[in-house]
């Protein structure tokens, strides 16, 4: 860890400029879920305990460098009162005289948001003047966007570069939960990762299988694999055109020592809808008409034992297709073993990306989890072993 926090910041009387991912989803003008904004709580009352200025630097949407009033920053401003408590300032621009009289407005303990960085074309170009011009607002940078850390932004990198600058509470304890399942973990590890299809997830196969010692392949990319080992996998999704690639992380496994657990026995079905005619066969006798849409109870029992025999457990996308009951059986009880795994100090558990948190919320495992990631893409860049330049600004 060779970031800096908040703890080692001096930051009475300072402006601090706090990068946040506020980017919550709004229905008819409503936010319909404010974990986002619940999540950055901390480091803003942190930075206000310390004396400090709390300035939100935020992108929302995809306004593409030009301003879109639907993509205003200002909606949001009812409900970041409610979750930080606090009085909040808005400046209608995120640079110049708008920007400096909200600072300058902000009383002691109120928070001041700016509009949309995404306005600026700047922003996402990690424009030099616009480092200069949001540089010249604050005293010091505070990173709390681990979601954005994958983009070299004015915001995220430029920022960092250009005063001193720590990692919020969020970040801090993002980079902390996946220090501690990938990079320096308590073994044996496990990493179970699912999904629809090898080609999004290669990269991040290929460094799970030289880190952890078991993998578990499940979901529809396992088709992928069970058809490279030679099995007919009827109708199932299934990539054959990435069997060679699907052999050689068997190959790199096998020689990193890792061992590859695919499924036993599969759930098939001859319609992908809810409630489907299904049955239970063995992995290699799938019918040539119907198509594998989950794992079945052998498999989650070899699952489950690996999770008991694991002390670390990093876990992306689902055993199946989650959506559609009974088709998250597998994903379900899977997901609720380690939950109480983890609920029982027996093991440490993290998981992200994509569909993973949905999954395990429907399983109504996430609680128990030891870290969930709200970021998606950069969860899955930090798991693939990619530095993330918004971290590595942080570090330099
Ligand atoms: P991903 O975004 O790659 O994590 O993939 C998640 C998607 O994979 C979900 O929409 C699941 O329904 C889908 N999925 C998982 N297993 C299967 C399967 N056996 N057949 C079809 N789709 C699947």
């Amino acid at each position: 860890m060779s970031w800096k926090t908040l703890d080692d910041m001096e930051l009475a009387g300072k402006t601090v400029l706090l990068r946040v991912d506020i980017n919550v989803p709004v229905e008819n003008g409503e936010v319909t879920d404010a974990t986002r904004i619940e999540r950055i709580a901390p480091t803003v009352q942190n930075i206000i305990d310390q004396g400090g200025k709390p300035v939100l630097l935020a992108h929302f949407g995809r306004p593409k460098g030009e301003v879109k009033p639907e993509l205003s920053l200002k909606q949001l401003v009812p409900t970041l009162k409610t979750y930080l408590g606090t009085e909040i300032v808005f400046g209608e621009d995120c640079t110049g005289p708008a920007a400096e009289q909200a600072i300058a407005n902000a009383s002691e303990g109120a928070v001041v948001l700016l509009e949309n960085t995404r306005f600026k074309p700047g922003e996402e170009k990690n424009d030099a003047d616009l480092v200069a011009a949001l540089a010249a607002l604050g005293d010091v940078f505070c990173n709390d966007a681990f979601s954005a850390a994958h983009r070299a932004h004015a915001t995220t990198t430029g920022l960092a570069h250009a005063l001193p600058s720590c990692a919020g509470r969020l970040m801090q304890a993002e980079l902390q939960a996946l220090e501690g399942a990938l990079a320096t973990p308590v073994r044996p590890v496990l990493a179970v990762v699912g999904g629809a299809k090898v080609s999004t997830k290669l990269e991040l196969l290929g460094n799970l299988v030289a880190k952890v010692d078991k993998l578990v392949i499940g979901g529809g990319m396992a088709n992928t694999f069970l058809a490279a080992k030679g099995v007919d996998v009827g109708k199932s999704l299934c990539e054959h055109d990435m069997a060679p690639t699907a052999v050689e992380i068997l190959g790199k496994a096998d020689a990193a020592g890792c061992e590859i657990i695919l499924p036993s026995d599969v759930v098939v079905a001859r319609e992908f809808k809810e409630g489907a005619d299904n049955e239970t066969v063995a992995a290699e006798a799938c019918p040539a008409d119907a198509m594998i849409l989950d794992a079945g109870p052998e498999a989650v029992k070899t699952v489950n034992a690996a999770i008991d025999a694991s002390k670390t457990l990093i876990w992306n996308g689902p055993l199946g297709a989650f959506e559609i009951a009974p088709f998250d059986t597998a994903t379900n009880a899977a997901a609720r073993h380690a939950a109480e795994a983890s609920a029982s100090g027996k093991l440490v558990s993290v998981a992200g990306g994509g569909d993973t948190v949905a999954a395990l919320n429907k399983a109504g495992a996430a609680d128990e989890f030891t870290y969930i990631s709200t970021a998606g893409g950069a969860f899955l860049e930090w798991m693939e072993g990619k530095e993330l330049p918004g971290v590595a600004a942080l570090t330099s």
